[in-house]
């Protein structure tokens, strides 16, 4: 009997044993991409899973690591970095799903762990511990691929071509795991991974889609490391600092259905900041070369999400947010710069409140609990890299405004205005001047006062861009 109850103990043990180590996911397929759902990715890495409300954004949490994911977005971000998957993350019946074979780079960073998504038996896969070649990661540059190949410990490497369009990295010791190395997405100028391991020589071969690759390998220590960077004869090789400014989103303000303030003479807000955000544009774009988005180039209505969104999405280094302020106060006027963070004081808090209002034109309305929820999502955003970047900048603004614009400046303060939060770069919002003031409203809608406004504010972005990005 005894003998029989440990015999069952020990089945019931071994199948335990034998379901963990399956640990088979629930999948959907959609449009032919094999997805699984934030939920199994939550139990499967032990992150914690909340909703951002307002933003709509999943949020799984581990450790002090987060990785958000919006529906419809086919950009993660993992940590404050943005990570671009070919297909979006997709909402259906209340749940959220990824594309599995492209949410690697992304768990990786969340759980600091080499996982690898196999098809045939719907898992992701752990690297066996006898191997110390554990991962690989393929990122496509704006001008070439770099390719980091993660190990567990030093080990001595060569890279060589194998002709026109191989790539050869040769590593002694090399314990590669196989499986976990070529099952990774290829992309960039990668075209294919091979692996083979032979007398203690491990040879991962890179098959590249396109003749003429130039090429140089780093190695790094801490995690131990080798990195491939890979680009076109003719191009210089891609960064591998952080960018410097290179990319600005400008956003005017509301726009279409949504007028924003209105002047006692009758002019709009939507109006004048779309006209000095794109004189700031042809400023930016002529004199200092750089890439300007910006959110409209027209009069139409953009939800205040989306223009973060669209921050993000184009991995943008500065973020600005163009406005004209009103109050009922009639008296008040002069220019004001935001960053985003707890209002200290009421006047602040109502020109947020009054901005953030703007969310009334978008439907589905969200709720008054949804809305509520900015303490939290600010609480979180305080915590973000670029608070510092921001105040700075807001401070650099205010000093450029003053002496351009020679109105009464109002100067730096803080609030939490939505179109500000969620944007993982430096970001400001400026209030130009006071619609609401006659005599500020005939300045705004001056051709040569929104002219100066633009270079006021083309001046900033050029302080900023030497003071803190080194030049470039
Ligand atoms: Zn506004």
């Amino acid at each position: 009997m005894i003998k029989r109850v440990i015999l069952l103990i020990g089945l019931l043990f071994c199948l335990t044993l034998g379901l963990k180590a399956q640990n088979r996911l629930a999948t959907k397929r959609i449009e032919g991409v094999q997805y699984v759902s934030a939920q199994e990715l939550a139990k499967l890495t032990g992150a914690e899973i909340f909703f951002e409300l307002y933003l709509q954004k999943l949020v799984l949490k581990l450790g002090q690591r987060r990785l958000r994911l919006t529906p419809l977005s086919s950009v993660v971000v993992a940590d404050d970095q943005p990570l671009n998957m070919p297909y979006p993350v997709r909402w259906i019946r209340g749940q959220i799903w990824v594309p599995a074979k492209y949410i690697g780079p992304a768990l990786f960073i969340l759980t600091q762990e080499d996982l690898a998504w196999d098809p045939s038996h719907s898992a992701f896969l752990r690297p066996p511990p006898s191997v110390n070649i554990s991962g690989l990661e393929i990122k496509p540059k704006e001008n070439g691929t770099l390719i980091t190949l993660r190990l567990t410990k030093p080990l001595d490497y060569e890279v060589k071509e194998g002709g026109p369009d191989e790539i050869i990295l040769l590593i002694r010791g090399g314990k590669p795991w196989k499986k976990g190395l070529t099952s990774i997405p290829t992309q960039g100028v990668i075209g294919g991974v091979t692996v083979s391991s032979e007398n203690s020589l491990c040879r991962i071969s890179f098959k590249l889609n396109r003749p003429n690759i130039k090429y140089k390998s780093y190695y790094r220590s801490t995690p131990p490391r080798i990195i491939l960077s890979l680009w076109e004869r003719g191009s210089s090789a891609p960064s591998q600092k952080e960018n410097p400014l290179d990319v600005v989103v400008i956003d005017p303000g509301h726009g279409g259905k949504d007028p924003g303030a209105i002047g006692p003479g009758g002019t709009k807000e939507k109006d004048v900041v779309l006209k000095i955000a794109l004189r700031l544009k042809e400023l930016l774009r002529t004199r200092l070369k750089l890439k300007v988005i910006l959110t409209r180039e027209k009069d139409e209505f953009l939800p205040l999400s989306r223009r973060t969104q669209i921050a993000n999405e184009n991995n943008a280094d500065l973020f600005l947010s163009i406005h004209a302020n009103a109050s009922r106060k009639r008296k008040i006027r002069g220019f004001e710069v935001f960053f985003l963070d707890y209002a200290k004081n009421d006047d602040a808090r109502a020109i947020a409140a009054a901005e953030n209002s703007a969310i009334r034109f978008e439907s589905p309305l969200p709720s008054p609990q949804e809305l509520s929820d900015l303490d939290f999502i600010l609480l979180d955003m305080i915590q973000n890299e670029y608070h510092k970047e921001s105040s700075e900048l807001a401070g650099i603004m205010v000093k450029r405004l003053s002496s351009k614009l020679r109105i009464k400046g109002r100067g730096v303060d803080q609030a939490g205005f939505y179109v500000l939060n969620g944007a993982f770069m430096p970001a400001v919002l400026i209030e130009v001047a006071f619609i609401s003031n006659p005599e500020d409203e005939k300045l705004l809608k001056q051709t040569w006062f929104q002219k100066k406004a633009a270079e006021a504010l083309y001046e900033g972005i050029k302080e900023f861009k030497e003071r803190y990005k080194g030049g470039g």
